[in-house]
């Protein structure tokens, strides 16, 4: 069975094509700068092989519907990794978010693109190219079966008491404002994977999944249902990430717009574009952090220090929600790769039966990794996460069923 996972942007697409026999994947793309005035397709076949090779075009690429067909031209026919678009046996779409109504991947239908475009004034900049993308597809593909995998939906068992903000009850009611969560995806899939490399039922697995990437966020599983996230009703809340300040005090909108005359959009720029690691330090990339930390930047150390601050202070919050730890798992970008930020953010957790050891935790590999020490009551893991893999497996199971 061939999955083609996408994931349909504003001005982008992404794409993966995976044989579900051997979750390989055959070939992947990314259209990029659609609607501009020169658009780009890079499409890389067999990307993760000694065969891989890649193709680039640069043209204007008018909307999802040219930029899609572009792809699929690549994907199926004469010189493509199948021969005709029959061999593709679903489609699945990454979705950000799906407000309430969405808490498992889902078949598409009318109703669904309805539903997701009702959800458009929780992801403005999310929403409409997803939408934009599912209609093409489900043009180009009119009788193969489409799944939606949603970012928000992992975190929908979240209890009131941690998805409820304490506001007037009237804006829950009014307008579903509340925490959603976002990484679900992310954030079931290394879940799922520590339970299984650990040998455990998923159904009585307690964890904490740490996801670092350009965004970065934490998720509470309590016998595999999350309980508690650090994202809200936005992915702004929570950890110090990339560009994005995480938490910080509700006051200062109207605080910055009376001492700068800032309105609410620069606010909210200024939060998502230019906080964060970059707005402490200049530098929103982990690696170049530490590059600048080694030759004395303080303003460097300051960030990295912020953010792990950060990071353990949420570890040990989610480890009072839980009670019983089985595993702290880190992954994404910074995650898998930062053993220097895995290590802080675990600083002082001895006591709380955390114990890490740093040769392991020194090691770079690509497979899970156990780094906590043999008496460690709580599991440390890293483990690789990948979105587009749990999108072509919810896919597949979602059509199976
Ligand atoms: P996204 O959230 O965009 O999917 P990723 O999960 O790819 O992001 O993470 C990107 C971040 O990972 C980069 O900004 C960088 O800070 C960090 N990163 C990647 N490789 C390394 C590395 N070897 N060491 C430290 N940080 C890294």
């Amino acid at each position: 069975m061939k999955v083609l996972v996408i994931n349909s942007g504003s001005s982008s697409i992404k794409y993966q094509l995976f044989d579900m026999t051997d979750e390989s994947v055959l070939c992947s793309g990314l259209v990029e700068r659609i609607g501009e005035d020169m658009g780009s397709l890079t499409h890389k076949v067999a990307p993760d092989t000694d065969r891989a090779d890649r193709i680039v075009l640069e043209q204007p690429i008018a909307d999802h519907e040219v930029g899609m067909r572009l792809a699929i031209d690549l994907i199926c026919g004469e010189k493509g990794v199948v021969k005709d678009k029959s061999e593709i046996s679903a489609v699945g779409h990454r979705i950000v978010h799906g407000g309430e109504s969405f808490h498992h991947p889902t078949l598409v239908d009318d109703s669904v693109m309805e539903e997701l475009a009702k959800v458009i004034p929780l992801a403005p900049l999310h929403n409409p190219g997803h939408l934009a993308g599912m209609r093409v597809a489900r043009a180009l593909f009119p009788t193969v079966p489409q799944v939606v995998v949603i970012d928000t939906a992992y975190h929908q068992t979240l209890p009131p008491k941690a998805y409820m903000y304490a506001l007037p009850y009237d804006l829950y009611e009014e307008l579903r404002i509340r925490r959603y969560g976002f990484h679900g995806t992310s954030h079931c899939f290394v879940a799922k994977e520590a339970a299984r490399v650990m040998g455990r039922p998923f159904e009585e697995f307690n964890c904490i999944t740490v996801h670092l990437g350009n965004g970065c966020s934490m998720t509470a599983t309590e016998n595999g249902r999350a309980v508690d996230t650090s994202m809200g009703i936005t992915p702004l809340e929570g950890l110090v990430m990339g560009t994005r300040s995480g938490d910080v005090d509700a006051a200062l909108h109207s605080f910055l717009h009376r001492s700068r005359g800032m309105t609410p959009e620069e606010v909210d720029f200024m939060l998502n574009k230019e906080s964060g690691l970059k707005g402490l330090c200049g530098m929103g990339d982990m690696r170049d952090i530490h590059a600048a930390i080694a030759k004395g930047d303080e303003r460097a150390r300051l960030a990295l220090d912020v953010q792990t601050y950060r990071n353990r202070k949420y570890i040990a919050s989610f480890m009072g929600v839980l009670g019983r730890v089985d595993a702290i798992i880190f992954t994404a970008g910074i995650g898998e790769n930062d053993s220097v930020v895995r290590s802080k953010s675990v600083e002082n957790l001895e006591r709380f039966g955390v114990k890490i050891d740093e040769k392991i935790n020194d090691q770079r590999v690509s497979t899970p990794l156990r780094i906590s020490t043999d008496d460690s009551e709580v599991q440390v893991w890293v483990i690789p996460t990948n979105e587009e893999l749990a999108i072509a497996r919810e896919t597949k199971a979602l059509i199976e069923a």
